[in-house]
């Protein structure tokens, strides 16, 4: 860390707490040069894999991205801001600890629908019909029959 004031880079720290939600950190410095002290304020960057294309192309992992997608899938339907950015908070999440650097956009889906199935079931079906691009009315009715099961299954585990 440079020191702002003389530009040397023997700094050290005299203090650090946690901030907000315990990602930034304040940290008290003091330059060992000239004796000034300031304060920087420290973000937890977590890297997020990069994600792979079905035709292998890579892009960098999104999150606008996902969020509009999963947003796309929601509308006009009686889910909150705040139930999405859990789901995406759950994504993410998910995408960090498997600890690669990339990951293919087929999983991705596949949490998304995760998230959209437990939230909204119109939701889930829209966001599945263009995921997995259904070619025809049947596939929709057979998706819908499998939530239908699993609805059926869901009440006789309760
Ligand atoms: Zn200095």
């Amino acid at each position: 860390m440079y020191c702002p004031f003389c530009n040397a880079n023997d700094t050290k720290v005299t203090d650090s707490r946690l901030m907000s939600e315990g990602n930034q950190v304040r940290r008290r410095r003091e330059c060992l040069i000239c004796k000034e002290r300031f304060t920087t304020y420290e973000i937890a960057e977590l890297a997020l894999p990069r994600i792979v294309k079905r035709d292998g192309r890579r892009d960098s992992f999104n999150e606008n991205k996902l969020r509009a997608g999963i947003m796309r899938a929601l509308e006009k339907r009686p889910v909150s801001s705040e139930q999405v950015e859990n789901a995406m908070a759950h994504i993410i999440h998910k995408a960090r600890a498997r600890g690669e650097r990339e990951i293919a956009s087929a999983q991705i889906g596949e949490w998304v629908m995760a998230e959209l199935r437990g939230l909204d079931q119109v939701a889930y079906v829209r966001f599945a019909s263009v995921y997995r691009s259904f070619q025809d009315i049947k596939e929709f009715s057979d998706e819908i029959s499998r939530l239908e099961n699993q609805k059926i299954e869901d009440m006789t585990v309760k």
